[in-house]
């Protein structure tokens, strides 16, 4: 198969592995800067230029967009998608998980366990906000955040608000949290990969530290899940249409909370701390599924 993979880093570990991974079984994958890709949005022959040159036929898209790239991202995946390539993950799908707020919305439409979370616009109804998620301590969030920057943990109401009033503010929007102290610092990433749990970490984060994330220092081991966790984490792709995720949950005292959906998951932490050839497995899985135009929605919507 003739594979593209959309990325701006190509030395990044993730990107290495699965360059590797595809060429060991006889794909061939070529790795674009996604943001210098551009368009032709001509009806009816979509296409995607990169350096000057109209880039060949692909059979299949492995999307790795970064947070901070998330709109000129999916329009170029889009792209990709008219034309009948087959995409890893859907931009659609990507869309639903790159926004904390919606993707809760759909997770909770599923009945799946989520932190007690809530969301206003108005300043007025901060109090509210704050004692309809429980009062303090309460975890203060960016809706579109990503490796922990942006996740406040607030001890009293008083610094909740100010946090808030803070983020506010700035003009940016945020969502408040139950803060889960029984998961002591300690989170589960699940790897989702079509429909299976190919992996599972814990991650802890450093001394002192609630966030779990590895940028923030946290370290990760192996860990096996209980069929609960993984029924959530299975289910939890299934809801956003994610066929590669990471499904990142907090043990609570009310079983598996789910905290966000990741649509590019790093395969470093995940492939050192298990020793599974996750790059190989999506490799695997794309062998399995991919087929020219079989995206559901074609980048619609
Ligand atoms: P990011 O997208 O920046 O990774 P997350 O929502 O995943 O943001 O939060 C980062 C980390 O903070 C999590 O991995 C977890 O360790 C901790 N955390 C986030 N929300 C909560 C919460 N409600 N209760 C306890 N810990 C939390
Ligand atoms: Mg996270």
């Amino acid at each position: 198969m003739k594979i593209v993979m959309m990325a701006r880093n190509p030395n990044l570990y993730s990107h290495l592995r699965l360059k590797e991974a595809a060429e060991a079984r006889g794909h061939e994958l070529d790795i674009v800067n996604t943001l210098r890709c551009y368009m032709n949005i001509a009806s009816r022959r979509p296409e995607v230029y990169y350096n000057g040159e109209k880039l060949p036929k692909y059979d299949v898209v492995i999307p790795r967009i970064g947070a901070s790239v998330t709109f000129y991202g999916l329009a170029v995946l889009r792209q990709f998608e008219m034309m009948g390539v087959y995409p890893l993950n859907e931009s659609v799908a990507i869309g639903r998980s790159r926004d904390k707020l919606r993707s809760m919305q759909l997770l909770a439409r599923d009945g799946i366990g989520l932190p007690v979370t809530t969301f206003a616009h108005d300043p007025k109804q901060t109090e509210e906000v704050l004692s309809l998620a429980g009062g303090a301590p309460l975890v203060v969030k960016l809706l579109e955040g990503t490796q922990g920057i942006g996740v406040v943990l607030a001890d009293s109401d008083r610094s909740a608000k100010s946090v808030i009033e803070a983020f506010r503010g700035a003009g940016v929007n945020i969502l408040v949290q139950e803060f889960i102290k029984e998961a002591g610092g300690t989170d589960i990433r699940a790897l989702v990969v079509g429909g299976k749990v190919i992996a599972a970490m814990q991650r802890t984060g450093a001394d002192d530290e609630f966030r779990s994330n590895l940028h923030r220092g946290g370290s990760a081991k192996a860990i096996r899940i209980s069929p609960e966790e993984r029924a959530t984490a299975i289910r939890s792709a299934k809801t956003l249409g994610l066929n590669v995720c990471g499904v990142d949950m907090l043990r609570s005292n009310h079983g598996p909370v789910v905290m966000e959906v990741n649509s590019s998951p790093g395969l470093e932490g995940v492939e050192k701390a298990t020793g599974i050839d996750v790059a190989g497995k999506i490799i695997e899985h794309i062998e399995a599924r991919a087929k020219a135009g079989k995206t559901k929605t074609k980048g619609k919507g």
